[in-house]
């Protein structure tokens, strides 16, 4: 991509003159993408023979790309209290200011990364080991597994639903079990391994994202 200047000319199809014409880049006042209102002093290709706008740069389209009102999509699920516990002790390591909003934030991520690895298929295991972990704590300090139950609600962009479904496609799980599986993932590597690289990455994505 060439990187464009005001003053820059080059050559685009003018509609108004009905040919290739040469053209200036400048700045100009544009529509939004969907109509509604202008961007401001947007850098544009204009007909030399009529002044009519022929080409917008591709550095220029993010000014002119109206943010579509994203529909968030709700992924609620009721689990054993234990895996909310593990979850905020883990957001907990990485950032002493985590709160009920950064659990969205983090199953986000591991949503993400699990289906940019293909680790679907580790999930299972990770869910196991862990189980079996806490049934060997619980005999260990002589304790029953507890019964209480609680609820995890998220609201998610498109972009997060999607990979819920990749996963939930590839592990044949119900929304309640993946969601104990990642959260079993993100115990493994954040409180068991202490992963340094994600650390920092969960720790770059809460402080922006805050
Ligand atoms: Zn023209």
């Amino acid at each position: 991509m060439k990187l464009l200047f005001e003053g820059d000319q080059g050559k685009a199809l003018c509609e108004h003159c009905q040919q290739i014409v040469t053209t200036t880049y400048v700045r100009r006042d544009v529509p939004f993408s969907d109509g509604q209102g202008q961007a401001k002093e947007i850098l544009v290709g204009v007909c030399d023979d009529c002044d009519t706008v022929v080409a917008i740069p591709a550095q220029s389209t993010p000014s002119i790309k109206e943010a579509r009102k994203q529909q968030l999509i709700p992924i609620e699920a009721r689990l054993p209290a234990i895996y909310l516990d593990v979850l905020d002790a883990a957001m907990h390591v990485v950032t002493k200011e985590a709160s009920v909003q950064t659990r969205k934030l983090f199953i986000s991520y591991y949503l993400r990364v699990l289906v940019e690895t293909k680790s679907a298929t580790r999930l299972q295991r990770t869910h196991d080991e862990f189980s079996e972990w806490l049934s060997k704590q619980m005999t260990c300090r002589q304790l029953t597994l507890s019964h209480s139950m609680k609820r995890l609600s998220m609201k998610v962009n498109p972009y997060v639903a999607d990979d819920f479904i990749v996963l939930l496609e590839a592990t044949h799980m119900t929304r309640t079990e993946l969601l104990k599986s990642v959260i079993c993932h993100i115990q493994e590597d954040v409180i068991e391994d202490r992963n340094a690289a994600i650390i920092s990455d969960l720790q770059r994505l809460t402080r922006v994202a805050m």
